[in-house]
């Protein structure tokens, strides 16, 4: 299918929070595909904190994105020509070209996803990445056990959400989260079944978290850094550990955040602070999608998607989840 289709590029590398100016859209011809690759038509693409990262000319576990090449990222789309055994046209598949109308790829970086299990967009959240990395660092980073109070910060966001309920679901006995609107608030609470929930504008961090879990915590998974990682520490039963996966509250700063200025904390509270990275923990994916399919078809987990239109809305999805627009999984709809 030889033919012109459009793709997103880094146009600069942000100082501080990206501008419309650090996007650009560009029209491309649609290579023609050699043996052993699949043409996809991406319908469904996501926008995650680490992109924000990849701006950044900078050492880190991904290369950074290139000025004046297209990003990319996580996609779903529909095979509409294929060069492999693997792929028929027609079929839905998983892949990292996203921020493109249409991806040339080989058919062994795709994966199939099952329309059966639930609608394809949700193997870019709760199915997909930001599922796996609840599942994983609730399971591995913060060694889950019974009985376990667990606060997670960003509780409303992709992550967030499903920590919170894996970790209900996993035998934890109170489950605490923050969240950065009222209505975020709310969703926690009545939708996810936290037992308590606070939005961090709302006054400190350390004070409300004391109100939500006025016995203390043994887990915190944090997806913010900042006052709220301090506040956990400080609220942290003695062998309490934190799983370290993400601190978005500084992604857009340009100098770095203080430490929290609790930490000699974690000597005589013997407390652990573990980083993880998902990508480290694809050995779970099985196990992770066995167990999340089943508590969603049996209705014990949910989840929302907030969905923008269009590529070109892309960078604006890609900014809007950065500000907290979004209730579950940012998504663009293509
Ligand atoms: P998300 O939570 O769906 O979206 C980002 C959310 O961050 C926003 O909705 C916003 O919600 C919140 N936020 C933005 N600025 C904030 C601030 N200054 N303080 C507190 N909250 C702020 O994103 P996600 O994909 O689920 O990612 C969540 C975290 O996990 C990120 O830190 C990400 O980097 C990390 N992550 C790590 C791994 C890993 O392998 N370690 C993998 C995936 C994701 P509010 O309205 O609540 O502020």
């Amino acid at each position: 299918m030889a033919g012109s289709a459009r793709e997103i590029r880094l146009a600069a590398r942000p100082e501080g929070w990206p501008t419309a100016d650090t996007f650009e859209l560009a029209t491309v011809d649609v290579p023609a595909p050699r043996d052993g690759q699949v043409v996809v038509r991406n319908t469904v693409m996501s926008v995650d904190p680490y992109m924000r990262g990849r701006m950044n000319d900078v050492e880190s576990y991904v290369p950074p994105f290139e000025v004046g090449t297209a990003l990319d990222g996580a996609a779903i789309g529909e095979v509409v020509e294929s060069r492999s055994d693997r792929y028929a046209v027609g079929d839905t598949v998983l892949h990292g070209l996203g921020w493109r109308d249409y991806a040339v790829l080989d058919a062994a970086h795709a994966t199939r996803v099952d329309p059966a299990v639930a609608p394809v967009s949700a193997y870019l959240g709760i199915l997909g990445m930001p599922g796996l990395t609840a599942y994983a660092g609730l399971v591995r980073a913060a060694e889950l056990r019974d009985g376990d109070v667990v606060f997670v910060s960003g509780a409303a966001g992709a992550v967030g959400s499903a920590v919170g309920q894996f970790a209900r679901l996993l035998g934890a006995s109170r489950v605490v989260g923050s969240a950065g609107s009222p209505e975020k608030v709310r969703y926690a609470t009545d939708e996810l079944g936290f037992d308590a929930a606070f939005d961090y504008h709302a006054g400190p961090v350390a004070q409300q978290l004391r109100e939500a879990a006025p016995d203390g915590i043994d887990v915190y998974f944090d997806n913010v850094g900042g006052d709220h990682l301090e506040a956990a520490i400080g609220a942290m039963h003695r062998h309490g550990r934190a799983a370290i996966c993400g601190m978005i509250s500084g992604y857009n700063e340009t100098t770095p955040q203080p430490a929290p200025r609790n930490l000699a904390r974690l000597i005589g509270w013997r407390l652990t602070l573990r980083g993880f990275l998902v990508r480290d923990h694809a050995d779970l994916r099985g196990e992770f999608l066995d167990r999340a399919g089943r508590w969603l078809a049996d209705g014990q987990l949910s989840y929302r998607e907030t969905f923008v239109d269009g590529l070109e809305h892309a960078p604006d999805a890609f900014l809007g989840m950065m500000r907290g627009d979004n209730i579950g999984k940012m998504l663009v709809r293509l």
